[in-house]
């Protein structure tokens, strides 16, 4: 299955490609990012001669990603393409802190589904065949040379290409080649599916805010059916001995201890924010690889589902004067995210600021301050901005009561502000 997609790469494609033919369009990476954009771009300008390269043998493989992602972006970006990968569908979250402070956030429908994420990749690569992509499995790409606008691959092959688009993940490992900065803040994160003997609640995520488990940032549990869940956690270090900690904890109450685990998977998080310039005369670098992911939980399909589908306008808008593209594709997703960027960088920083003590009083302000309902009934998964903003109200408000808060908060308002 996941094969069929190298199988039907183009024969064309992989002569023209070892013969050094100029295509002239090359996108370097087949995840979510790459092939948002290389979908997007044939449905705009078809004529246009497109080649993604990937350096594994299988588009999606391995997996790193838990696969939550809100409904909005999903029926928004990819309306015939997730339901092909949905395991769940979740209407809200369960939010606890070491201290055993408890705050339920439910939409009371569904807002969110939880993926298959190699069939996710593997059906947006099928629709991308389907509007002629050209896609090349097992083509690491080791090098770049932007003024002769020549990929080097292994074995001594090339590529030529007159605009270059990056979607090489959170390593961002060409970024620098072409003279543009890497992601910030990449916390590494491991995930696991166990298979659990107590049937779940499957309709709610469960989040873990818990230095011991994650430092600075939070636990989850994600259902993928009755009897099934997705594990992780992102800490700077000792990820095995925290997963084996959060199993001992079972802070869900799931009987995780005596589940059976049935894959161990691992990657990174990135919660930096963008970078500031993620382009060069005729370069696009797009999705993890530019930051594109939010800061508040490393979450990117929705972010990087909206910067390809501007990187791909910004191409088809300055056809064959690439080095219009760049400056065009990032004004929009300034104009479009910059402020809902900037509100998430805000709050990952006072939530890093805080200690586990800090964590509990911000969770019963929180529910105090009606916060909790309000963010119930009108947050949105995706744009965070306004949920922020009510939430740092509250605990400005509980900072200035008990003063526990304080510190961090205006830590936290300092470190955002210092940039
Ligand atoms: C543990 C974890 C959980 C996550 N959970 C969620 C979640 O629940 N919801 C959500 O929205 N996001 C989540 N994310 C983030 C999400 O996985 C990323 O934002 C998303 O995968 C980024 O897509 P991308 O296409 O930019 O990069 P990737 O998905 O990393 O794809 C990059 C591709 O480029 C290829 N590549 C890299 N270098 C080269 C090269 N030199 N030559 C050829 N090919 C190359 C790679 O093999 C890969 O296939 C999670 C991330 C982690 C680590």
């Amino acid at each position: 299955m996941v094969r069929a997609v190298g199988d039907r790469v183009p024969q064309e494609a992989v002569q023209s490609l070892s013969k050094g033919i100029q295509l002239s369009i090359t996108v370097v990476g087949a995840g979510p990012a790459g092939l948002t954009y290389a979908l997007r771009l044939a449905e705009l300008a078809p004529h246009l001669e497109l080649l993604v390269l990937e350096e594994h043998g299988s588009v999606g493989w391995p997996p790193h990603c838990a696969g939550l992602v809100s409904l909005a972006t999903l029926n928004r970006e990819y309306p015939r393409v997730w339901r092909r990968a949905v395991l769940n569908t979740v209407r809200g979250a369960v939010i606890r802190s070491r201290g055993g402070s408890e705050v339920l956030i439910d939409a009371k429908r569904g807002v969110a589904a939880v993926l298959d994420r190699p069939r996710f990749d593997q059906a947006l690569a099928e629709e991308a065949l389907r509007r002629g992509v050209e896609l090349r499995l097992r083509a690491r790409v080791t090098g770049v040379d932007c003024s002769r606008g020549v990929l080097r691959l292994r074995e001594g092959r090339r590529a030529s290409f007159s605009l270059l688009v990056l979607a090489t993940g959170a390593l961002a490992s060409l970024n620098e080649q072409v003279g543009v900065e890497r992601p910030s803040a990449l916390l590494p994160a491991i995930n696991a599916e166990y298979e659990l003997q107590e049937p779940l609640e499957r309709e709610f995520v469960h989040l873990y805010l818990d230095s011991r488990l994650a430092p600075g940032f939070f636990a989850w549990l994600i259902p993928l059916d009755e009897y099934r869940a997705r594990v992780g956690l992102a800490a700077p270090s000792a990820l095995r001995a925290r997963l084996r900690l959060l199993e001992k904890l079972d802070p869900g109450g799931v009987g995780l201890l005596n589940s059976r685990r049935v894959r161990v998977y691992g990657g990174y998080v990135v919660t930096g924010g963008p970078i500031s310039k993620p382009y060069t005369s005729r370069v696009l670098v797009i999705g993890d690889a530019a930051g594109q992911a939010k800061p508040t939980t490393g979450g990117g399909i929705s972010i990087l589902s909206i910067a390809a589908r501007l990187a791909a306008a910004a191409t088809a808008a300055t056809e064959g004067e690439w080095h219009l593209a760049g400056p065009r594709y990032h004004e929009g997703f300034k104009r479009i995210l910059g402020r809902e960027m900037r509100a998430m960088l805000l709050a990952r920083k006072v939530l890093s600021s805080l200690n586990d003590a800090q964590v509990d009083a911000l969770l019963n302000a929180l529910s105090e301050a009606g916060v909790v309902e309000r963010l119930s009934s009108t947050s949105h998964m995706d744009f965070q901005r306004r949920a922020i903003l009510g939430a740092l109200r509250a605990m400005w408000r509980e900072a200035l009561a008990n003063r526990l808060l304080a510190p961090a908060l205006l830590m936290g308002l300092v470190r955002a502000l210092l940039g």
